[in-house]
């Protein structure tokens, strides 16, 4: 089994695939205005949808939710669904660096946890030609809350994704790549353990005994365990961040 093959069996029943939760959601989702039926939102590395379903219920808009795992996309389509909303949203497998849209095709591009797979500045500076003018951004990224920190957590994360940076540079990135920043705030404890580590951490024994203690499987696991020690001793020092931003 490879590595990408074991992400989407551990993952896929999941709720979310990040850290996140729908309270973080809609406090987002209340900065932006004027969104009405004809509002066009993208979602990107939307996962197995947990955030598309919120966005769907708490708005008329018409959603577009991409990407590049199509077991992830059959989920969100499943529970889209089970919630009758299946004539607002549409489902396509799609890379995010290499969308297939229109240019100025949507009012809203909304990612939670995902743009670090191309970059935060590349998939700012990619995504804002498929924005409509005055169109928002709806970003959750990966940051350092304080100026310095442990050795450990530094090394760690740079290691991880280089592109992790404190709120102050993030927010400086939003501007060079085209935006106005509007608000941003700190996704807390409860959108990393309750929403993410603990579903995680829940299903691992029985995921490990699934694949009957396959080393590759121990490993994945091991690294999703030091991941969130990782979070727990030194949550003070980093979180995912919600960025949200007018288009220039
Ligand atoms: N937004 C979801 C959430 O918060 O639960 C999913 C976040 S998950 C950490 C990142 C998602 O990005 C995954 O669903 C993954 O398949 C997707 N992804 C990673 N690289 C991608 C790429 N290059 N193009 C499209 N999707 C990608």
């Amino acid at each position: 089994m490879d590595l990408l093959e074991l992400i989407i069996e551990f993952h896929k029943d999941n709720e979310r695939q990040g850290p996140g939760s729908e309270e973080a959601t809609l406090k987002a989702l209340k900065l932006i205005p004027y969104l009405n039926e004809k509002t066009k939102i993208l979602d990107i590395g939307c996962g197995s949808g947990g955030q598309t379903i919120t966005l769907a219920k708490n708005t008329a808009a018409q959603i577009t939710a991409v990407d590049m795992l199509p077991q992830f996309l059959e989920m969100l389509m499943k529970k889209a669904k089970e919630n009758n909303l299946i004539n607002r949203i549409v489902a396509e497998e799609m890379l995010m660096d290499n969308l297939t849209f229109e240019k100025n095709s949507f009012d809203v591009i909304w990612s939670e946890g995902a743009i670090y797979n191309i970059g935060f500045e590349n998939g700012l500076y990619l995504w804002r030609k498929y924005l409509k003018d005055n169109g928002f951004i709806a970003v959750s990224e990966i940051s350092w809350l304080t100026d310095t920190r442990p050795e450990e957590i530094q090394q760690y994360w740079v290691n991880a994704y280089q592109e992790i940076d404190t709120i102050e540079n993030k927010l400086s990135v939003i501007e060079k790549c085209g935006y106005t920043s509007v608000a941003h705030f700190v996704l807390d404890y409860k959108c990393w353990i309750d929403n993410y580590y603990q579903p995680i951490l829940e299903r691992s024994e029985a995921f490990l005994k699934k694949y009957d203690y396959a080393d590759e499987v121990k490993e994945f696991v091991e690294a999703g365990k030091i991941e969130a020690d990782m979070y727990n001793r030194f949550k003070d020092y980093y979180s995912y961040v919600f960025y949200i931003a007018k288009k220039k």
